[in-house]
């Protein structure tokens, strides 16, 4: 039985997650737009799916299972019915000598453990019977039927839980089997059957690999690929033929290379866009499908860390026909995953896309990607001028260097193009200065630059050890200079650290995440770059007209329990000594 919004809010605030007051506006605000309190408070910045996850976890007093981390098995899974897993919404973890561990994202339900019981390695599913009322109770399974060992329970978020229902469906060859004896609309069919599976495994991309007697479908899942299914050679061509009218590609070309792009809509419902490769080979064509979705990580905005305010702000500078966006850190601050993931909200069909880049980091179909060489005289002055001569809407450059690479980029800019670019750069207000002194007009400048981001990763905590613990206002004053300002009088701050287990290697950390400021080129600021201000004033132009320095954007952070204050301090310094430090660090 799921909670109810009414007792989350217990929990949350019982938990010190989030304060009374925060709840109840959080309440009102829900009410209001009949949206569930989660949504809310997420929208709201208060918890993160995560933190709301753990706090389920610590609540039910269970420990909290990584799915992702310690996969079941589709054996495991198998285990239960697939009526019980969702009825219950768990599945099997582990089983050994003394029981099993199972993983639910329902553990209040009284009757779990009783299906676990009666359902273990059964093939129909049981449901414990209901008592009656005024009844007999119905019909009691004989108790040697039942599972007697250890049913060990581990909390997971429901959604965790049901990706791996797909083990229930039948294999790919089964399905196409039975679309194929029924002889109805065969291609398309057997194209839902395997988009449908690569959703639901999280696959990026899709193979269709022509061999002399079949069809291989390949998955790419977490960058390693897996037979999914064998299609029959007759079908390919109606596969191929279709694949080609809904990416809107040439169907009688055989021989020759194509891009296309398809909308495709999942079974819950949700647009996916689908990029479609076609090539030309030995024993056919072959077709290989790239998933954009939400899920395919690193890439989306949201996933990197930009919060909601940030993402309005990008999104509508990715939009514009022209103009210039950069991204400002050291070596190893995440500078051109950001860039890819800027590119992604404008990749489609109908905008032509190229990249100059010292590596090519990641390839994406519909995209002309160019390597820097050296060797070649191919550097990222030349590159560029060469492609401006293309004219595409957007241009990626890996890293503004030099001063050539710098004017040509601000000319691009200029003359019709988005261009997007990193910059070696300790934040965003030292962006205008550096470009300056490569000897780029501030005129120019003030009028190409649109934003310039500043960034820095922060480990997150580990999601498995982390715990809380409070820290009174007046230990809270010390934690940093100028901490008053981030802290409310007397309030209690309450701060997340890892404790160090097997999934974070004893460390408490796990994976990492960008903390972020967004300078935006307003007039006044264009005014400061055509005066040549320092980064200061260009800063504290920038604070005056509601800038969030990284700083900030990482407190929240370590408020939300993404990352730890001492993470926080060790990759970047409040704002305000950021100014008294300005000197030094030029
Ligand atoms: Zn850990």
């Amino acid at each position: 039985m799921p909670l109810t919004d009414a007792d989350l809010g217990k929990i949350l605030v019982e938990q010190s997650y989030v304060s009374e007051e925060e709840l109840k506006s959080a309440t009102e605000l829900g009410a209001q737009r009949s949206v569930p309190l989660k949504t809310i408070l997420s929208d709201m910045g208060l918890i993160t799916e995560e933190l709301f996850e753990s706090a389920l976890a610590e609540y039910y007093k269970l420990p909290f299972a990584d799915l992702q981390q310690s996969q079941p098995t589709p054996a495991l899974v198998e285990l239960l019915p697939e009526e019980v897993a969702r009825t219950f919404s768990c599945v099997v973890l582990k089983q050994d000598e003394n029981g099993v561990t199972v993983a639910t994202s329902d553990p209040s339900n009284a009757q779990l453990e009783e299906a676990v019981r009666l359902n273990l390695g059964k093939e129909k599913a049981i449901l414990p019977s209901q008592p009656q009322p005024g009844g007999k109770p119905g019909t009691a399974q004989p108790p040697t039927q039942k599972f007697m060992g250890r049913v060990q329970l581990v909390y997971a978020p429901r959604k965790a839980i049901e990706g791996f229902f797909v083990h229930y469906r039948k294999p790919l060859a089964t399905r196409f089997q039975a679309i194929i004896t029924r002889q109805r609309k065969v291609a398309p069919e057997i194209i839902v059957e395997i988009f449908n599976d690569a959703i639901e495994l999280r696959a990026s991309d899709i193979h269709f690999e022509p061999q002399e007697q079949y069809v291989l479908v390949r998955f790419r899942v977490d960058g390693v690929m897996h037979e999914a299914g064998r299609i029959p050679r007759e079908y390919y061509e109606g596969v191929v033929n279709r694949i080609k009218i809904e990416g809107n590609m040439q169907i009688d070309e055989h021989f020759a290379a194509q891009d296309g792009a398809i909308r495709y809509r999942t079974p819950q419902g949700n647009p996916m866009d689908i990029r479609v490769s076609i090539v030309p080979i030995v024993d056919g064509e072959k077709i290989v499908c790239r998933l954009l979705s939400e899920y395919v990580r690193t890439l989306t905005l949201a996933d990197l860390g930009f919060n909601d305010t940030y993402r309005e702000v990008l999104e509508k500078a990715a939009h514009k026909p022209f103009g210039m966006i950069l991204t400002t850190g050291p070596t190893g601050s995440g500078k051109s995953t950001t860039l890819y993931a800027l590119m992604k909200i404008r990749n489609k069909p109908d905008v032509n896309i190229s990249t100059i880049e010292d590596p090519v980091e990641y390839k994406v179909p519909g995209i002309n990607h160019i390597q820097v060489n050296a060797d070649t005289g191919l550097t990222f002055s030349t590159g560029l001028r060469a492609l401006v001569r293309q004219d595409p809407n957007i241009i990626l450059v890996g890293e503004i260097r030099d001063g050539e690479t710098a004017s040509i980029a601000v000319n691009a800019a200029l003359t019709g193009h988005l261009l997007f670019s990193t910059l070696h750069a300790n934040d965003a207000g030292t962006a205008v200065p550096r470009l300056l002194d490569m000897g780029v007009e501030p005129f120019l400048l003030a009028s190409t630059l649109e934003v310039v981001i500043g960034q820095r990763l922060v480990r997150r905590i580990c999601p498995q050890c982390r715990f809380s613990y409070s820290v009174p206002y007046a230990e809270a004053l010390k934690l940093f200079a100028g901490a008053e300002h981030y802290v409310q009088k007397g309030e209690t701050l309450r701060l997340y650290r890892g404790k160090g287990c097997d999934a974070c290697n004893d460390t408490g950390y796990k994976g990492r995440m960008g903390i972020y400021e967004l300078m935006n080129i307003t007039p006044e600021i264009e005014q400061l770059i055509i005066k040549r201000a320092t980064s200061t004033d260009l800063n504290r132009q920038a604070q005056k007209q509601g800038m969030r320095f990284m700083f900030d954007d990482g407190f929240d952070k370590v408020r939300g329990g993404v990352t730890t204050i001492e993470e926080l301090l060790r990759v970047a310094a409040p704002p305000d000594l950021i100014f008294t430090n300005d000197k030094q660090d030029d």
